[in-house]
This record gives structure tokens, sequence and C-alpha cells, in this order.
């Protein structure tokens, strides 16, 4: 399934090793930055991510805090190819001079690197004056090395004014995708919220169903970037449900997708940071093997249970609100009880 909940189900597992990061961006789901040190083992990380390939999951993708700051990284991708896995690492681009980036490019099929928006608006996301000058760097030195690369952005309103920038800078960096990624207000992105001093806010509806469009455009113009939104229309949850998630109350051995271990060991179904009431459990007190093949594991009903109360609150919105992030939508509503 791809980011926004609708397309072909590649298993996808997401692992966030360490919440260090050398910036400490105003929209970082994981409150990531310099004061954090916590991080997850590598042995724990490479069991996990072999036991994953072993379930049938197919990706790999590394985030964080700045993966290119674990210094383990190279192995944990060595470890994933080894076990047949896509991998992918998402990086701030400030770490191209770095001996793990040189080390780890070799094993990492998709690198994936955030971008906020035109110079200025970037460093002030990034409250960094040098961020964009390193992300620059990065993507040049990619571009002229022949390498492949995506690019992220993370949408917001005051980003959306600025969408032909990026589509322009994404083209002539040489990237190979575009992707928009509606903010979430969570981690620090909420805490600027909830004390009025906001950089970024949210698209509204008819926001969103701009951003809808305009991706449907691209899609269908003879262009060398492809473009994809994290967004989509109801009609297609509607009519397709299982394009969002698995019956997994029906099917004792579904497993989560995404799945995510977060840098505590925590695992997460379909985002990080949501309800721990849906855990799927702690691979410090059992392995991914183990937890995963639990019949009886009381997850897979309450993460149904949220999915289809999820569904039947964006179709009961769908007047107001026909375009929508399926996993914002997961991670923004209470789990059931
Ligand atoms: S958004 Fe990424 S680069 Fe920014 S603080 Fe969080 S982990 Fe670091």
């Amino acid at each position: 399934m791809d980011s926004n909940g609708a397309g072909h189900r590649r298993r996808v597992m997401h692992v966030h090793p360490t919440r260090r990061c050398n910036l400490a961006c105003v929209h970082c789901y994981s409150w990531s930055g310099p004061e954090h040190s916590d991080s997850q083992s590598a042995s724990l990380l490479s069991q996990a991510i072999r036991e994953a390939a072993r379930l049938g999951y197919q990706i790999v993708s590394f985030s964080g805090g700045e993966p290119l700051l674990f210094r383990e990284l190279p192995e944990l991708l060595e470890v994933a190819k080894m076990s047949g896995l896509h991998t992918s690492v998402v990086t701030n681009g400030t770490r191209s001079t770095s001996e793990i980036w040189r080390r780890s490019l070799p094993f990492i099929d998709t690198l994936v690197l955030s971008v906020d928006g035109p110079p200025v608006m970037h460093n002030a996301v990034r409250r960094s004056p040098s961020a964009f000058r390193q992300l620059a760097r990065a993507v040049d030195d990619l571009h002229e090395s022949g390498s492949r690369f995506s690019l992220i952005h993370t949408l917001c309103k005051q980003s959306w004014s600025h969408i032909d920038w990026l589509h322009a800078f994404a083209t002539d960096a040489g990237a190979q995708l575009l992707q928009l990624h509606p903010i979430e207000i969570s981690g620090r992105a909420k805490e600027l919220l909830d004390h009025g001093s906001a950089a970024m806010t949210a698209l509204d509806s008819l926001e969103l169903m701009q951003v809808y469009l305009y991706a449907q455009l691209c899609a269908t113009a003879e262009r060398s970037l492809r473009l994809h939104a994290d967004v989509t229309h109801v009609d297609v949850l509607e009519s397709c449900p299982e394009l969002f998630f698995d019956a997994y109350g029906e099917d004792r051995s579904a497993l989560p997708n995404p799945l995510v271990i977060e840098e505590t060991g925590m695992l997460s179904p379909l985002s990080y940071g949501i309800d721990r009431a849906l855990s799927c459990g702690d691979l410090r007190e059992r392995t991914l093997l183990d937890l995963m093949q639990d019949d009886g594991a009381s997850w897979r009903i309450r993460m149904q249970r949220h999915c289809e109360e999820t569904r039947k609150r964006l179709l009961d919105a769908a007047e107001d609100t026909p375009i929508f992030n399926w996993y914002e939508a997961l991670s923004a509503a209470p789990a059931p009880n």
C-alpha cells in the first residue's frame, strides 16, 4: 500500500533507530533533536529486520531522528539487503559528507531527502541557517553522480503557494519523485500550535482538494518527475476498503502495514506515536516473530475496530471533507477501549 492508503499492498516496516537529530524542525512529529540521545540497539534491530523479511515484509524504511546519525545504519542496511528487502532512507540531507552516508549509499535502494520550500522557508522550518545549502549540496552531488533519489515535502497552508517552486526544484535537481505529505499536527507541530506560535498549519478541505487535483493533473502529464500526494478521495475508501486495511479480526495471521519500530523498541501499527492502546508490543520483551505470530493478540481486533470507526467517520464527513490522508486520520482519532 502506498502512503496515502490506496494502491498495491507491499508490506513496509518503518524503523526509527534514534531520536537524535542535528536539527529540531518545527514540524517534527517524533520530537527529535540534538538534545535527544535515545537510540535502539543495532542487534535488536538487525534481528527484527531479518524476522520482518521472514514474515513477508518487502520494504524497510529508516527515518528518525536523523538515521544518518545512527552509527550502525550501514550494517542495518546490509542486513536488510542480505534478507532480500528493498531499503529506503529518509534524511534531512545535511549529512552528505559524513562517513555514515558514504558507507550507507551502496545499500540504499531509495534515498529520500526532505525539502520544506524555497531557501528562506526551508531554513526557517529547519531552524538552521545552513540547512538549505547543505540539502542543495547533497542533491547536486547525487545528480552529478547519477544516483536516483526522491524528495519529500511536508505540505502546509504556508507552503502550498510554493508548489510551483517545489516542482521546479525537484525537476532541476533530477529527482525521480516529489512526494507531498500534508502536515500532521502532532509532536512539535502540535506543541507550537498549542502555544499559539505555529509556523505551519494544516491545509483546509478546499486546499486538500486543490492538492488532490494538482496531483491528478501531474499524473496525466508526460514528465520525468513523478508527483505523488498522500491524499485520497473518500469514494475510494467507500468502494475499496480492502486497499486501506486488512480484516484484522477475521484473519489471525494479518500483519500491520506499515509496521513501525520506534526508537524505544515499541512496535506500533500504521504510524509512529499512534495511541499506545493499539501497540503490538515491545521488542525489548518479545521478538517480532513472537509478537506477530501470537494468534490471541488483542491488537488485531482493536486495530480493525479503529480502522472501521475511522472509515465511518471519514465517510460521514465526506460532504465537507472529501479528500483525506488515511494515516493522519488514524493517528488523530483516539483508539477504541
Ligand atoms: S523532521 Fe527530521 S530533520 Fe527535522 S528534527 Fe525531525 S527527524 Fe530531524
